[in-house]
């Protein structure tokens, strides 16, 4: 049995009278890729939000690295080591690439590791090095998703919480995004990830896990999924 790194039980998220997530259980191994998928309004953002803490859960439990993290701080969960990449890949506009980065590690204080962590960014993501200086808002909608990952990266957490990576990117751009994604993962990186591409979620993740309407509906190995029938009939098209 390999170790737990994130575990999520009967987890309920209300918003005013609509229950978006209805009590969902699951957990991600150390060191794998867990995938949610689910069509739109499922509930796989705010599972998220929630994990970060940035909605209040109605009831249930998160725990991570065995610690219940239920309902605490957005700010203390960042520093356990989740941190969360949110759908629209969000970057400070006016800022650099670079100063973009350094935000990333507000709440690292050693000059030494924010360097080394900025080099380690650079070499995962040339694209960002050629582009140091220019002005995020002006890099094109696969950079942003690659500054949004690099700044995640400058955290140096464990678990990376992915919200829609490929969203309005052109397919030879979301391969080099995965790829990078994959490589992330294989350099220790627990990853939970949320993808309205099935094909890419359940090729990229060990397990998986099926949200409708806020409940889970399937689960288990990626590849059995990419098998089955009814996920190929509803989220795999033709
Ligand atoms: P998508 O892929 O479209 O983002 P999702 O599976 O991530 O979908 P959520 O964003 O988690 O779904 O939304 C789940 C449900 O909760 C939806 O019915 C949505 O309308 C509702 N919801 C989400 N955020 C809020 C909010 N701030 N206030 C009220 N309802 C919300």
């Amino acid at each position: 049995m390999s170790e737990t790194i994130l575990s999520v039980k009967d987890l309920k998220v209300n918003y005013g009278g609509i229950e978006a997530v209805k009590g969902i259980s699951f957990d991600v191994p150390k060191g794998s890729v867990v995938t949610l998928i689910g069509a739109n309004g499922a509930g796989k953002s705010t599972t998220l939000k929630a994990i970060a803490g940035l909605v209040k859960p109605a009831s249930g439990s998160i725990s991570f690295k065995g610690e219940s993290i239920t309902g605490k701080d957005p700010s203390l969960i960042v520093s356990k080591g989740i941190v969360l990449v949110p759908e629209g890949r969000r970057v400070f506009a006016r800022m650099s690439v670079d100063e973009n980065l350094r935000m990333g590690a507000n709440i690292i204080k050693d000059r030494a590791q924010i360097k080394q962590d900025l080099e380690r960014v650079y070499d995962i993501f040339p694209r960002l090095r050629e582009r140091m200086k220019q002005q995020a808002g002006t890099l094109s909608g696969g950079e942003q998703q690659m500054l949004a990952l690099g700044r995640a990266l400058m955290t140096n957490g464990s678990l990376l919480m992915l919200d829609e990576p490929s969203m309005g990117l052109a397919p030879i751009i979301v391969e080099e995004i995965f790829k990078i994604i994959r490589q992330i993962n294989e350099s220790g990186t627990s990853i939970l990830l949320i993808e309205q591409n099935a094909f890419l979620a359940l090729t990229t993740a060990s397990h998986a896990y099926v949200l409708e309407t806020g409940k889970i509906t399937m689960q288990g190995k990626s590849s059995d999924l990419l098998a089955d029938k009814r996920v190929k009939d509803a989220y795999l098209g033709a």
